[in-house]
């Protein structure tokens, strides 16, 4: 009888040996942004840290494998594993978030939305998102994108007087212009939302609810935002943010646009599923489920308000006064005589990594607006608490301060540093750059 040699694995030391060999420029810049993510603050509020266990699983066997169609549903054989994986995937999708349907396949965010739209509209039909310079989405009706020039986009505002949701201001406006679709869910809104509100104006004109939770869907499967799925019509998620899965995005419906929403994906917009990312979805999920994930939650939200509090006692703008999510909308040009652009640029040099961003009504340009976008996911992720945001809020002020003194900077990324090596980051291990 003779018996197969498997050949054993060779153990080696190197981190990332195959790309060693076939690639050290591109390994080089892998463990340079290691590095950088490892030492700086990140604050932009739609980024995290995934896991090894996601990461390993995005890195997996399953890239190989072409699966257009559907579980039990496909086009091509060899389907035996691709299956398990992506019923996985649905099944705790729809297990936390209480939604019929889940389509698991969308490539990302913006995909997933035009996939969703596709699926319960026909080009012209009139939607209401909010507007991109008050918090919306590019994909919620701006007019460069595909959803603004498909569709017949009617944007809501905020309230000048709160800077918040008005909802019966957005009542009247679907009054008026009779929308065949609803969009709530924002990437700068630093307030909760009323779903229960949403659905009654949707109810009221007729209109389809759609909820976009992509930055909050963290928040929600660790009980610390409403969760919209079980009363929305269609809606969709990143699972890259606040949820710290890999980059990719779920469709979730109620059962009567199951069928519109797989054909929205595919024939719609996409051939093969990427099965490697949407076995990370599902370890994501899995990891959603605990109790650290829970205590996480509750920390970036603490750590928002601690955040805040600080920046006030600066004497710093907020936008509607302060935070009740993971996120704070800063004025800095009116409020501090520095444009947001110049302002991210000066933090980023004192390894605060953030992003500028519109304020509402902001009379400035979107490249080149009033505000800063602050989030806590990642250094929630990190553990840091309270005490740490209190020492961030001192150094966004000095750098602000100090915008264009170099040496300022320079210090405050030095002790930056100092502070961030000592909590460790999910999904980066120091040890593997010492060979
Ligand atoms: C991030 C985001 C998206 C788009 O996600 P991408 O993966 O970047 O395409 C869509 N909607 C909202 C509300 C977002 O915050």
């Amino acid at each position: 009888m003779t018996t197969a040699t498997i050949p054993s694995p060779t153990r080696t030391m190197t981190y990332l040996p195959a790309l060693k060999k076939t690639d050290p420029k591109i390994r080089d810049l892998i463990l340079q942004e290691e590095k950088r993510e490892f030492e700086k603050l990140r604050l932009i509020p739609s980024e995290n840290y995934a896991s090894h266990a996601v990461k390993e699983a995005t890195g997996g066997i399953f890239t190989n494998k072409y699966s257009e169609g559907y579980p039990n549903k496909r086009y091509y054989e060899g389907q035996q594993l691709t299956d398990q994986v992506e019923s996985l995937a649905q099944e705790r999708a729809k297990e936390i978030f209480g939604a019929d349907h889940v389509n698991v396949q969308p490539h990302s965010g913006s995909p997933a939305n035009m996939a969703s739209f596709r699926a319960v509209l026909k080009p012209g039909d009139t939607i209401m998102g909010l507007s991109l310079p008050h918090g919306g989405h590019l994909t919620h009706g701006w007019k460069a994108n595909f959803s603004g020039s498909l569709y017949n986009s009617v944007p809501y505002e905020l309230d000048p007087e709160t800077e918040m949701l008005n909802y019966d201001m957005i009542l009247k406006q679907a009054r008026e212009f009779k929308p065949q679709l609803i969009i709530a869910g924002y990437t700068a809104y630093p307030r909760k939302i009323d779903w229960t509100k949403f659905r009654e104006i949707c109810d009221d004109v007729g209109a389809k609810f759609h909820a976009d939770t992509s930055h909050i869907t963290g928040l929600i499967a660790g009980g610390e935002h409403a969760n919209p799925f079980p009363i929305s019509d269609i809606g969709i998620t990143t699972t890259h943010k606040t949820l710290r899965g890999p980059r990719g995005a779920m469709i979730l419906c109620k059962e009567e646009n199951a069928e519109v929403v797989n054909k929205a994906i595919i024939p719609g917009i996409q051939g093969g599923p990427h099965i490697h990312t949407i076995s990370a979805i599902a370890v994501a999920l899995q990891e959603a489920t605990t109790p650290e994930f829970k205590t996480y939650a509750q920390q970036v939200v603490k750590n928002a308000k601690a955040l805040a509090e600080r920046l006030l006692s600066h004497g710093f703008r907020l936008v509607t006064g302060g935070t009740d999510n993971h996120l704070i909308l800063m004025e800095v040009f009116e409020s501090k005589g520095i444009p947001g652009r110049e302002a991210s640029k000066s933090l980023d040099k004192a390894g605060i990594v953030c992003n500028c961003n519109m304020v509402p009504f902001d009379k400035r340009t979107p490249f080149n607006p009033s505000g800063i976008r602050i989030g806590t996911p990642s250094m929630s992720s990190r553990g840091m608490k309270e005490t740490e945001m209190e020492k961030l809020g001192d150094w966004i002020n000095e750098a602000i301060s100090n915008a264009e003194d170099e040496t300022v900077l320079a210090r405050i990324a030095g002790e930056v540093k100092s502070m961030c090596i000592q909590f460790p980051a999910p999904g980066i291990d120091p040890a593997n750059w010492n060979e």
